[in-house]
């Protein structure tokens, strides 16, 4: 492999984690372009402690969460319609106070006490999956090869149970042309279920038309019950052994 710089590097196999983005994605598939989804999601961590479990907030093409991180700090983040020429504002808090004006208290207190240097503001994209995740000694992992929307927390997660994966495939196989192809059989479903549903999930809360208005009447919690029966198939722990016996074992 040829970098910028004029160096080249001989391995066994290259690994592109680059991204949504990712060049070498797109040498697997030419077709493949990131596009605007129509909204955008900010991230943020305060230093306040909540006392909440994790929970999130819908409200009408809105939603939210928190999350602990410490005794001393919680995560938020939020999403809200944005134009496919949507830029950051120059005032965050500002800008977000106004967009969730009259949303939990807690929430608000949490983006007001967050630095405005350390928001994270993002467009959501959308972009397929290449036809392959790999072509001989080349493969992709993580957004590079199923880029998702953040609606089930799942893209970084994902990117990790793809490391892990095809860490053991990879130490368990000598040619690694063979243990790409066994990560692709075994993950493409788990993960091509996830953007299907995170992507359902992001039309349903900020689309214009009428899906989903009852839930999008007010701002209001979505019960811890529900949400973790929503994300058991997902986002458990057994749920990940379950599939991990299956790829390593397939
Ligand atoms: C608003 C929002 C909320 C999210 N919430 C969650 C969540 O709650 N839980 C969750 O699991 N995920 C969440 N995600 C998704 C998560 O951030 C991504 O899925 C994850 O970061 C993907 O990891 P990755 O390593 O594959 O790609 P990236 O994090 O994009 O990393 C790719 C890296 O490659 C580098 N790179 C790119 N091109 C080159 C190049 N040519 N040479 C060298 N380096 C290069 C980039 O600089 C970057 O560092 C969220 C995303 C957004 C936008």
């Amino acid at each position: 492999m040829r970098l910028d710089d004029g160096t080249s590097i001989d391995a066994d196999a290259l690994v592109g984690a680059d991204g949504i983005a990712s060049p070498i994605a797109r040498g697997l598939d030419d077709r493949l372009r990131p596009r605007r989804a129509g909204y955008v999601g900010w991230r943020g961590i305060a230093d306040l402690p909540t006392g909440e479990d994790p929970c999130q907030f819908w409200g009408p093409a809105r939603e939210a969460g928190l999350m602990p991180v410490s005794e001393a700090s919680t995560y938020w983040f939020a999403t809200e319609r944005a134009g496919s020429d949507a830029r950051r504002p120059d005032d965050p808090l500002a800008h977000l106070a106004e967009r969730f004006a009259g949303w939990d208290p807690e929430l608000l207190a949490l983006i007001a006490a967050t630095d405005p240097a350390e928001l994270l503001w993002h467009p959501i994209e959308d972009r397929r999956m290449p036809r392959r995740w790999s072509a001989g000694r080349v493969a992709v992992i993580g957004d590079a090869a199923h880029p998702t929307r953040p609606h089930l927390g799942q893209g970084g997660a994902q990117a990790i149970e793809d490391g892990v994966l095809l860490g053991a495939l990879l130490a368990a196989e000598a040619d690694p042309p063979v243990a790409f192809a066994r990560f692709e059989r075994g993950r493409r479903r788990r993960v091509a279920g996830i953007i299907r549903t995170s992507s359902l999930l992001g039309r349903a809360l900020h689309s214009p038309a009428p899906i989903g208005v009852p839930f999008r009447a007010s701002a209001g919690i979505l019960p811890d019950a529900l949400m973790v029966g929503q994300l058991r198939p997902v986002a458990s722990r057994a749920a990940f052994e379950d599939h991990a016996r299956r790829v390593l074992g397939s």
